[in-house]
């Protein structure tokens, strides 16, 4: 996706401004991996081949992110049904 589209997507529940951080990302702009996050109802929805993943919680499939999310080092508590971080992003970047 073009890091332009970022100042246009918002969380499809809320319509808050979504924080981004990006994994990898080609010289023209275009996010191939990454994960937005919802700072106020605080789900993620990640970037995967450059394809952000913003389809309620219902239709996602967990099990397809993970591996993904796993390489990013993100944690995440899998036994949960939300489709929540456990850390907030910022936090992580700090550590990183
Ligand atoms: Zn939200």
């Amino acid at each position: 996706m073009n890091r332009k589209l970022l100042d246009k997507l918002c969380c499809p529940f809320d319509k808050s401004d979504l924080q981004v951080q990006v994994f990898h990302e080609t010289e023209d702009q275009q996010i191939v991996e990454g994960i937005l996050n919802c700072p106020s109802c605080e789900r993620y929805f990640p970037i995967i081949y450059g394809i952000p993943i913003m389809t309620p919680d219902q239709y996602r499939e967990k099990a397809l992110e993970l591996p993904s999310l796993k390489r990013w080092g993100l944690e995440l508590d899998v036994d949960r049904e939300s489709f929540r971080l456990e850390k907030p992003l910022a936090q992580k970047e700090l550590e990183g």
